[in-house]
């Protein structure tokens, strides 16, 4: 077996997934993403693993069938050889009055923020040893919500809170790890810095300005490697002083 560490990003075509998935890259790990739609974006992705020396790999999987998330990680651990660190990254933004809010929105954004999250921690933790991690991005709207239309949203990302709390417990004994990393405002395409909702966003923040998505790469770096060997259970925020 190789002993390069590999890493599966869900959600690594765009935005906070791809940062981590290039910080990864950078820190001497394999890296294996997913992806919906975007798959030009996915391939730019591997463009950029492969440019720091590493192995990449994009896997189609809609994280609204756990089939396929499962796949996902077999396909990983078939391609690459190993897995050490899944991340949690495939999200999607329902923001909608709360009368608007429909079952089927309500099944997705659960299937994909919740249900994709607990499928491939089991897949995942199947093939992980001793230091294995399991990292998912929440938000830290989880905690705190301060305008209407999020309660969708807040409820999905409030879930991975516990979730990550009972993998702590179920995987501790192997030496597993399982953190939240909960952003606040990002410059993405789910939230540019120049949208319509980002002064006022931003007028909330202590420090004054978002998180550039390398931000949360940075944390999930610390997290993935030898500082995060302690760290469990928890949840880390990085939004600026949004919460404070
Ligand atoms: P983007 O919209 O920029 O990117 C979303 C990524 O998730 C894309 O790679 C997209 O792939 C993928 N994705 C979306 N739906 C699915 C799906 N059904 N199956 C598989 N992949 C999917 O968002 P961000 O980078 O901003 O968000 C990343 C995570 O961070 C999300 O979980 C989000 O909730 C969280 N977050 C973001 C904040 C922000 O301010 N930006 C704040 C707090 C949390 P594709 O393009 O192929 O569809």
């Amino acid at each position: 077996m190789s002993t390069t560490r590999v890493a599966l990003v869900t959600g690594g075509s765009r935005g906070i997934g791809a940062a981590i998935a290039e910080q990864l890259a950078a820190d001497g790990i394999d890296v294996a993403v997913t992806y919906a739609r975007a798959s030009e974006q996915a391939a730019e992705t591997v463009r950029r693993i492969t440019a720091a020396g590493r192995r990449g790999l994009a896997v189609q999987a809609d994280s609204a069938d756990a089939e396929a998330v499962v796949a996902a990680v077999e396909r990983t651990v078939a391609e690459l050889g190993r897995l050490d660190i899944l991340v949690n990254n495939a999200g999607i933004f329902p923001m909608a009055p709360l009368d608007e809010v429909t079952v089927e929105e309500i099944d997705q954004t659960l299937a994909i923020h919740v249900r994709a999250v607990l499928v491939a921690a089991q897949a995942a933790a199947r093939h992980m040893t001793a230091g294995g991690r399991i990292i998912t991005i929440g938000s830290n709207l989880a905690e705190r919500v301060p305008s209407p239309g999020l309660s969708l949203y807040a409820a999905s990302k409030a879930a991975v809170l516990g979730l990550t709390r009972g993998l702590a417990r179920d995987l501790g004994e192997r030496g597993i790890t399982a953190v939240v990393v909960s952003p606040g405002s990002t410059d993405t395409e789910m939230n540019p810095a120049d949208g319509p909702h980002a002064d006022g966003e931003r007028a909330a923040i202590a420090l004054g300005r978002y998180n550039d998505p390398s931000d949360i790469a940075a944390t999930v770096s610390h997290l993935a490697g030898p500082g995060g060997r302690h760290i469990t259970g928890t949840a880390i925020t990085v939004d600026g002083g949004a919460s404070a």
